[in-house]
Formats: C-alpha cells, sequence, structure tokens
C-alpha cells in the first residue's frame, strides 16, 4: 500500500524526443488511477518510469513521500503485469506463481501457503498442476496477476494487461481485475487506450495526449464535464458530436446558440452551467451534443438529414447531415471543417427513421457543452 506522486516528471529519449514534457499526477494510497490515451501518447513510458525500467530525465518520482528516482526496478517493491504474460512455459501455474518467492528462499510452507491462497482468490486451484500451455488465455492472464499479488507490492502496474483477450473474455476479466484490486487495496496505475476499459475500471481516469496531461478526474466527471475538445472526443462512444455555432445571446436567464441557421434555446439551468458563453456572444464556439443527447428529453430541437441508420438492439444509431462545420481536436490544434458534418444521434430503438428522412431531433440542453474554437478549452461558469 502507497502513495505515488510524480512531480516535473521529464522524459527525453536519447535521441533527444521528448516524450513527457512535464507531468504532475499523484495518486493516493489504494487508488486504481487509469491512464488512457491514443498510441503514441506517453502511456508506456510513463509506466516504464515509475517501473525503473526507463530512466527518468528530469523531475521527481515519490513513494510513500520518499524520491526514488535512483532506485532501480527491484527496489521500488512494484510489481507490472505486462500485455504479454511471460509466463514460464515448462513451469506449472503454481510454479509460476511461486517462483519469486522461491528465488527470495522464503519457507516452503509459508511459499505452498501463498500460492493456495492466491489461486483460491484467482480461481486458479483446480488448474495449479497444468503448465501455461494448456491453460486458456484467461487462466493465463489470471496466473500473471498471481505473479504479481504474491509479492505483496506497494504499487501494481498493469500495461493492457487484456489486450490478448477476446472481446467477451475482456469485459469479464477487467470486471474481475477492479474487483480484486478493491480487494486488496493495492495502489494500482493501469494502462489502456481502451477508453471503455478506462471508463469501466478506473477510480480515476487520466486521460494523455502527446505526453501532456489532458485531465485528470473520476470517470463520470470526464465524461459529464469535459475539460477540453480533446477529453470531450475521446472519452464516449460513439464520440460527442462537436460542431461550430455562434452565441446570439447569454444572459443569466437563457443563452441562444445558433448552430446550421438553427437556433436552439438554453434555459436558465444550462445556461447558468454554461455562464462563460456570456464572454462569447456574437462569435463562434465549437458546441458539443453528444449522441445520447439528441432525440430523447429536451426543450429545443434541431433538423437533420438522415444519411444512415445502425440498429444495435440496445440504441438506433443515426448518422445525419447538419449544415454547421465540424470541429475537432487535430494533432496540434482544433481544426475547423468546411460546409455540413455528419453527426451522429442515439436514439430509442423502438423508433422508425429511415435514411433520406428530414428529422427533428430534440437536444438535451443540460447535456451540451460549448468549447473555445482556438485553444479547445470548455466554457464553463
Ligand atoms: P502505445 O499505446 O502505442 O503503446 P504509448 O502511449 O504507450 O503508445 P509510448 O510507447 O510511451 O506510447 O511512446 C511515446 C512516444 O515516445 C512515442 O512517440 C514513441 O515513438 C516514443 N518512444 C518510445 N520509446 C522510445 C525510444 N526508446 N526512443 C525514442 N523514442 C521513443
Amino acid at each position: 500500500m502507497a502513495t505515488l506522486d510524480l512531480v516535473n516528471l521529464n522524459k527525453r529519449y536519447d535521441n533527444g524526443f521528448e516524450a513527457i514534457p512535464s507531468l504532475d499526477l499523484s495518486v493516493p494510497d489504494g487508488e486504481f488511477l487509469v491512464l488512457v490515451g491514443p498510441s503514441g501518447c506517453g502511456k508506456s513510458t510513463v509506466l516504464r518510469m515509475i517501473a525503473g525500467l526507463e530512466e527518468i530525465t528530469g523531475g521527481e518520482m515519490l513513494i510513500d513521500g520518499v524520491r526514488v528516482n535512483e532506485k532501480g526496478p527491484q527496489e521500488r517493491d512494484i510489481a507490472m503485469v505486462f500485455q504479454s504474460y511471460a509466463l514460464y512455459p515448462n513451469m506449472t501455474v503454481a510454479g509460476n506463481i511461486a517462483f519469486a518467492m522461491k528465488l527470495r528462499k522464503l519457507d516452503k510452507a509459508e511459499i505452498d501457503r501463498k500460492v493456495a491462497e492466491t489461486a483460491e482468490l484467482l480461481e486458479l486451484t483446480p488448474v495449479l498442476d497444468r503448465k501455461p500451455g494448456q491453460l486458456s488465455g484467461g487462466q493465463r492472464q489470471r496466473v500473471a496477476m498471481g505473479r504479481a499479488i504474491v509479492r505483496e507490492p506497494k504499487l501494481f502496474l498493469m500495461d493492457e494487461p487484456l489486450s490478448n483477450l477476446d472481446a467477451k473474455l475482456r469485459v469479464q476479466t477487467r470486471a474481475e481485475i477492479s474487483k480484486l484490486q478493491r480487494r486488496l487495496g493495492v495502489t494500482t496505475i493501469y494502462v489502456t487506450h481502451d477508453q471503455v476499459e478506462a471508463m469501466t475500471m478506473g477510480d480515476r481516469v487520466a486521460v494523455l495526449n502527446r505526453g501532456l496531461l489532458m485531465q485528470v478526474a473520476a470517470p463520470s466527471d470526464l465524461y459529464m464535464s469535459p475539460d477540453n475538445l480533446f477529453v470531450a472526443q475521446f472519452i464516449g462512444s460513439p464520440s460527442m458530436n462537436v460542431v461550430q455555432g455562434k452565441v446570439v445571446s447569454a444572459d443569466a436567464s437563457s443563452a441562444v446558440l445558433e448552430v446550421a441557421g438553427q437556433q436552439l434555446t438554453l434555459q436558465a439551468d444550462a445556461a447558468a452551467r454554461l455562464a462563460g458563453l456570456r464572454e462569447y456572444v456574437g462569435r463562434d464556439v465549437a458546441v458539443g451534443i453528444r449522441p445520447e443527447a439528441l432525440g430523447g428529453d429536451g426543450a429545443t430541437s434541431i433538423d437533420v438529414d438522415v444519411d444512415l441508420v445502425e440498429m444495435l438492439g440496445s440504441e438506433l444509431l443515426v448518422h445525419a447531415t447538419l449544415g454547421a462545420p465540424a470541429v475537432r481536436q487535430g494533432d496540434q490544434d482544433v481544426e475547423v471543417g468546411t460546409g455540413s458534418s455528419t453527426i451522429v444521434a442515439s436514439l430509442d430503438p423502438r423508433r422508425t427513421v429511415r435514411a433520406g428522412e428530414r428529422l427533428s431531433l430534440t437536444v438535451d440542453t443540460d447535456r451540451l457543452h460549448a468549447f473555445d474554437l482556438e485553444t479547445g478549452t470548455a466554457i464553463r461558469t
């Protein structure tokens, strides 16, 4: 059990590439923190620096308040579960779990007790005598977890540990890992590029982009109040629709946005939540509407032209054209499209919608977002 503090952490690789300019992140004792971001954003670099596998080129890393920059991986008391489980193929499950304890020359009875206890916890008791080649992917993954658990480390580090599992097993195993982590209470840093995994597993989620921390917050806060366009479009599936719109008016009691020549009226609550819009009257902003905020409750609506309808069973996904330019967070800057954009609405699957029709979609303005068109920063109170 431990706290982890990254202070001004910097990573510059030998070739001069600065993968992490300066990262500040504090993880309290027992927290399950997920590091998420697109490929190449620096997640593994951060995890490897924490593990001691990659040199820290600037700033400090503290475990329980003690600087560990100069300590080697063994001295940091950290256990890591990788994407490739790297089990010893010639050893049984019991042998794999016991290996590190044998190296440390623990008493045999103590090792046997810990192996049995861990196997029980991970439901591996019936397969203790099998070799890794005789296990399913999920079981192999649990053995890798077992090896980490018996070490009773201060920190667990996990680097995409579910990526070798099929879709169904991933869902099951992610729930198992979450439950297990809560039961053990070991501070955990979990890396994934999958935002669903991040949202379902993390107490908090840290979103990285190009080595920069975009936001760190509880999953529901990331979804409901993204700090910027990057987080808004990265979290949530399908992605938030973001289009260019104009602030016609904004005061304490209401606000009016014009999108594709149509007016969206925000009542007092929504206008208060987006009070920052008052600074933008007469100017263009990026207006964000989640697919699930369309077509349900809502006093204001917007007309779209339906292009494609996808029936997913639990929802009806409607892809439609809206005559307003799309806005997206590009690699570096906010990019504004031209002409019209395609937006997606997630509707009640019992509705009948056909491609080619013009559809009036209600907009739940309590779930409307607005962002500065140049910086991508959320406009709020
Ligand atoms: P992925 O999800 O694809 O594994 P990631 O977010 O884990 O990506 P990292 O592996 O941390 O990304 O890499 C971050 C950046 O640092 C990338 O641009 C990568 O090319 C670069 N990088 C990684 N290792 C080195 C290295 N040894 N030397 C130079 N640059 C590196």
